[in-house]
């Protein structure tokens, strides 16, 4: 499943670059563009599934690997001990602005609680 003006579907074929860290057969996990900590990576995967919830909805198993992933992402960046965050922006008012469902992996630096 692709949707033909997604960003991240184009960074899945490849058409769009990116600092791509991990694959697997079912997700990718690439750098942030835009980094709000020294480790923050997005996991998504390979088929467009707009957000969480819709992922959750028709393909449990996909969101349960997207979060084994980010533990990945965690171990490989050396932060699963200190501790890392996960974070699924869900509308627009959430700050979500790709609507190809996407974990972030936040972590190599204290992170507030509540965020702003
Ligand atoms: P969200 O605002 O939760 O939808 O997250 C979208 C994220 O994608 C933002 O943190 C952006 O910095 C990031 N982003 C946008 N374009 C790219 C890109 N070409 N490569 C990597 N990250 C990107
Ligand atoms: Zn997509």
């Amino acid at each position: 499943m692709t949707e033909q003006d997604c960003l991240f579907c184009k960074i899945v074929s490849g058409e769009v670059p990116a600092d791509v860290m991990r694959e697997s057969d079912r997700t990718i996990a690439f750098r942030d563009i835009n980094p709000q900590a020294p480790t923050h990576v997005l996991v998504i995967p390979r088929e467009h599934h707009p957000t969480a919830a819709a992922l959750a909805s028709s393909d449990g198993d996909l969101l349960a690997e997207l979060i084994r992933e980010a533990h990945r992402v965690a171990v490989a960046d050396g932060v699963d001990e200190t501790g890392y965050r996960v974070v699924f922006n869900t509308g627009s008012g959430a700050g979500q602005t790709v609507f190809h469902v996407h974990a972030h992996v936040l972590g190599g630096r204290g992170l507030g609680w509540p965020p702003g």
